[in-house]
């Protein structure tokens, strides 16, 4: 049923919608005017958050637009928000839906009112014990297992978008780095520009992609053994309490991971298992790696 309307309908209500899908991408679609905007949360690199109300409390991802012409790039984000409903994992944001009709693009998600981990171990300096390490990377791992069995790759996990309510790991933001492309299409200039915090969850074969003057038609190499290593840098927060290459510039941290060296543990103030259970994160990456 889906794919006899999908193929016969592209334009319905003035707008362009991919062929694949179609209808049931459209149950997705939240007219804007429906939202009720609140306070803002905060702004990170493609837009601001606002808490909201849709139905009940929410959370409200607003995309700052300036390349809106480009039909592929949001085709592309279409066909993103519409893997997101296969998403239903209890250590996943849950989604909602999206008001994909430009000059509005949104994310519709649930209210995380818990901290991120970024919060807890980088600002409250928080010191969580073996035990509740252990217990939230278990659960990041559950989320991401199941991202990755659906065939989505995170692109961006961090400990910034992780949030942790009463114990429960409540993962956001995946899959939505193609949004860039929307995002930057008319950027005066193109020179590679490092968010603070970015670099070190960076896989080698990603760091060794990236240009000088990197265009967001240049795909970076995105995969799940990428993810796996972002997972490596977030279980290293979690033992360690700061990133690797910490106090590193961006150069020398580029130039180690591209060339595939890793942050020395030799002088790491951290027993033994910690050490053990760290070089097993990079066993795993490597594995994925080699099975990619
Ligand atoms: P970046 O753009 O580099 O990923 P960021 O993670 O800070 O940085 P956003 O993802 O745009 O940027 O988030 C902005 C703010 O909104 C952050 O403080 C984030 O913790 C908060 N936020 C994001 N999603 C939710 C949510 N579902 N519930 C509550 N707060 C959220």
């Amino acid at each position: 049923q889906d794919s006899q309307v999908s193929d016969t309908e592209t334009i319905t209500d003035g707008h362009r919608w991919p062929r694949q899908n179609s209808l049931s991408m459209r149950e997705w679609d939240i007219p804007f005017e429906e939202l009720r905007i609140g306070e803002s949360i905060g702004t990170g690199r493609f837009g601001t958050v606002y808490r909201g109300y849709w139905h009940g409390d929410v959370a409200i991802k607003v995309f700052k637009m300036d390349n809106l012409n480009d039909e592929k790039a949001l085709d592309q984000f279409r066909i993103e928000v519409s893997t997101f409903r296969k998403t239903r994992h209890e250590n996943l944001v849950l989604f909602m839906g999206a008001c994909m009709n430009p000059p509005q693009l949104a994310i519709v998600t649930s209210l995380s009112k818990g901290m991120t981990l970024y919060t807890h171990i980088h600002l409250r300096k928080d010191k969580f014990n073996m035990n509740k390490t252990t217990i939230v990377a278990q659960q990041i791992t559950q989320g991401m297992g199941y991202l990755h069995a659906k065939g989505i790759v995170h692109k961006d996990l961090k400990s910034k978008n992780i949030f942790l309510e009463n114990g429960k790991v409540v993962i956001t933001d995946f899959g939505l780095f193609s949004v860039t492309k929307l995002c930057f299409g008319n950027r005066k200039s193109n020179a590679l520009g490092i968010p603070a915090g970015w670099l070190c969850y960076l896989a080698p074969e990603i760091m060794r992609s990236l240009k000088a003057h990197q265009s967001h038609d240049d795909e970076l190499p995105f995969s799940e053994a990428s993810d796996v290593y972002a997972f490596g840098t977030v279980w290293y927060e979690l033992l360690c309490g700061e990133w690797p290459f910490k106090g590193q510039t961006p150069e020398a941290i580029i130039w180690q991971v591209g060339k595939g060296m890793k942050q020395p543990l030799a002088n790491l103030q951290a027993s033994r298992d910690v050490k053990v259970s760290l070089c097993c994160g990079v066993y795993m990456y490597s594995v994925n790696m080699n099975s990619a």
